[in-house]
């Protein structure tokens, strides 16, 4: 966990909170690794590459000004909780908003984030697609963060209307991201997105090619967007 440390201290976040905050993740990171003997709830197993494919990716927005000027987070897929625990872990007097469509993962990561003392976090089991359209949560974020859920145009539709005008959508892309970002232009155009940098910062040993793409968010996201729960993956905005 030392390269968890310094990654942190990099960020210039407080040795007090880097002091709970890691021991918190390598708890949670022990129950994840335990759930996942019995429920598949990510396919890596070694402790070296949760730490650098999990923890250390998930870290890789900490340090930017969009992140630590906010105060509202929603992680949209969050799955085994990445990247939305490590950061609610350094970030304790920000509110996060866990998001998956599965219960089961929804259920576990709830019980273990509150398990390592994460009080600044709710979990909601459901599909982008339909909170996006109720008035509490519609472009009422400062950030949305998503990680490995779909293609970019997809991902767009799932992901700005929850952001409000002024704030960002942080996607975290692998080796594709290129093409699709090239895919989603007109998806960008028309749910009132403008890019504004790429972070190809990287952090992890084996993987080079992980990118941070910041969104801005210039206008309001039209109503009818998201369209219905499947639309956007059936028939993406390209
Ligand atoms: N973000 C995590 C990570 O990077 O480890 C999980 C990635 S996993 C490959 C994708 C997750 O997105 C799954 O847990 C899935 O249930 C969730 N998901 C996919 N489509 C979704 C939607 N429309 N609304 C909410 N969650 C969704």
């Amino acid at each position: 966990m030392k390269k968890i440390k310094n990654l942190l201290r990099s960020f210039e976040i407080e040795e007090n909170i880097i002091k709970t905050a890691v021991p918190a993740m390598e708890e949670y990171m022990n129950s994840i690794l335990e759930w996942n003997k019995k429920v598949n709830l990510t396919a890596i197993t070694s402790r070296e590459e949760f730490i650098d494919k999990h923890l250390a990716d998930s870290l890789m927005c900490a340090g930017s000004n969009e992140i630590q000027n906010s105060k509202t987070i929603i992680d949209v897929g969050t799955g085994a909780g990445f990247p939305g625990v490590p950061l609610a872990l350094i970030f304790p007097e920000k509110s996060f908003l866990l998001l998956d469509s599965q219960n089961k993962k929804i259920e576990i990561i709830k019980e273990e984030a509150q398990k390592v003392g994460i009080r600044n976090a709710v979990f909601i089991q459901g599909r982008a697609e339909d909170l996006a359209g109720e008035e509490d949560y519609r472009e009422k974020f400062d950030i949305c963060v998503s990680r490995a859920v779909a293609p970019m145009a997809v991902l767009l539709e799932y992901c700005l209307p929850f952001v409000r005008t002024g704030g960002n959508f942080l996607a975290y892309k692998g080796a594709k991201w290129q093409q699709e970002l090239y895919a989603a232009e007109n998806a960008l155009d028309i749910l009132g997105g403008e890019k504004i940098r790429i972070d190809s910062s990287n952090f992890t040993k084996e993987d080079t090619d992980h990118v941070v793409i910041y969104i801005y968010k210039e206008k309001e996201t039209p109503r009818k967007y998201p369209r219905k729960a499947g639309k956007p993956s059936k028939y993406p905005l390209l």
